[in-house]
């Protein structure tokens, strides 16, 4: 595997590591954050985990939770650890935006940076490069690096958990066309481990609260609009409707699937009024890549079939903006 010499290199002596994802982090980025930690802590290296923002408290569970650092109130001591870090891991994001005000802290960092990824486009700002775009999830780049460092057997059940998190997750639970043989084979010997796969799957998707089942079932009801024409379904969230359902981070995640379950649907869009600003999640089926549409109009990226943006007008500017370009793509979209 390409830099695995030089990776193997810098973790040649103990070292002050500081392991680093995206904003909002999902399964994968924070079980790939978490296996790695549990690696590096078995290699004898000093460990920490800093998150930019809080994440969902379905992922509660994930070992090594409880030391994660949350940047968002915790900024003096985080940035401490970056001052001081001798490596600084990046996982599961292509551009320091992505971590927000922390990117900075990182930027300026004189540690040595790794990124481990596999979103399109990836920014170039690491000493140490592991940027798959054809991985089905960060998490399986870790098992392949541990793996290719020589390490398999010092992967244990409660970094397995994580690294099966992480891939179950980014895969729609091994429905995308990412979902390759290597992959199934990776959670076949993750089983050979130990890993109660089926308890991961619970401990992820059935960790409903009532009031967000309901918030789904209001979302598919009432905010839910289908352009035929576009092929194209999209709803839009604003903040009160996400304070009357008492929403929490992660709350939200998965709505966008439901749109792009659609029959005939090409891409899918969420649109949600988010204190700090306007969130987009986008999705597609098949060629469309909602990576080159949110690059281009929503300041964001992704992967093809899966990608994020962001907006600075009001829900409904951006709700307008939206629908503005999808003439342009009327005959993509209906592909
Ligand atoms: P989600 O819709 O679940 O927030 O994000 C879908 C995918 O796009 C994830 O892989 C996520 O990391 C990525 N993503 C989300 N928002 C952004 C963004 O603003 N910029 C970039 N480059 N990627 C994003
Ligand atoms: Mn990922």
């Amino acid at each position: 595997m390409q830099s695995i010499q030089g990776l193997r290199e810098l973790l040649s002596s103990p070292a002050k590591i500081l392991i680093t994802t995206h904003h909002k982090p999902d399964a994968d980025a924070l079980g790939s954050s978490l296996a790695l930690r549990g690696y590096l802590l078995k290699k004898g290296h000093n460990v920490s985990v800093v998150t930019p923002t809080d994440y969902p408290t379905f992922l509660n569970w994930m070992n090594g939770n409880d030391e994660v650092i949350i940047f968002e109130g915790n900024e003096a001591k985080a940035n401490k650890l970056c001052e001081e870090a001798d490596i600084i891991f990046c996982l599961d994001f292509n551009a320091l935006s992505r971590i927000n005000k922390f990117g900075e802290s990182v930027r300026k960092s004189a540690a040595k940076k790794v990124l481990i990824d596999h979103h399109l486009e990836p920014e170039n700002f690491a000493t140490i490069s592991f940027s798959d775009t054809s991985s089905a999830a960060t998490a399986e780049l870790i098992y392949k690096i541990i793996t290719a460092l020589g390490d398999n057997a010092l992967i244990d059940v409660p970094m397995g958990e994580c690294i099966y998190a992480g891939i179950m997750t980014d895969t729609g639970s091994f429905r995308h066309p990412s979902t390759n043989k290597q992959v199934h084979l990776i959670a076949a010997e993750l089983i050979d481990k130990g890993v109660n796969t089926s308890k991961v799957h619970q401990l992820i998707y059935d960790n409903n609260t009532e009031v967000r089942l309901r918030f789904l079932g209001f979302a598919l009801s009432e905010k839910l609009v289908v352009l035929k024409e576009f092929h194209t379904a999209y709803m839009l969230l604003n903040g009160n409707e996400l304070s009357r359902f008492d929403s929490k981070t992660g709350d939200t995640e998965g709505l966008v699937n439901y749109a792009l379950s659609l029959h005939g649907v090409t891409m899918a869009a969420v649109i949600i009024e988010r204190p700090d600003g306007i969130k987009m999640s986008f999705r597609s089926n098949g060629e469309f890549s909602v990576n080159d549409f949110a690059r281009k109009y929503f300041e964001g990226g992704g992967h093809k079939n899966a990608a994020g943006g962001r907006s600075s007008l009001s829900l409904k500017e951006t709700e307008k903006k939206f629908l503005s370009v999808l003439p342009e793509y009327k005959e993509e979209l209906s592909k």
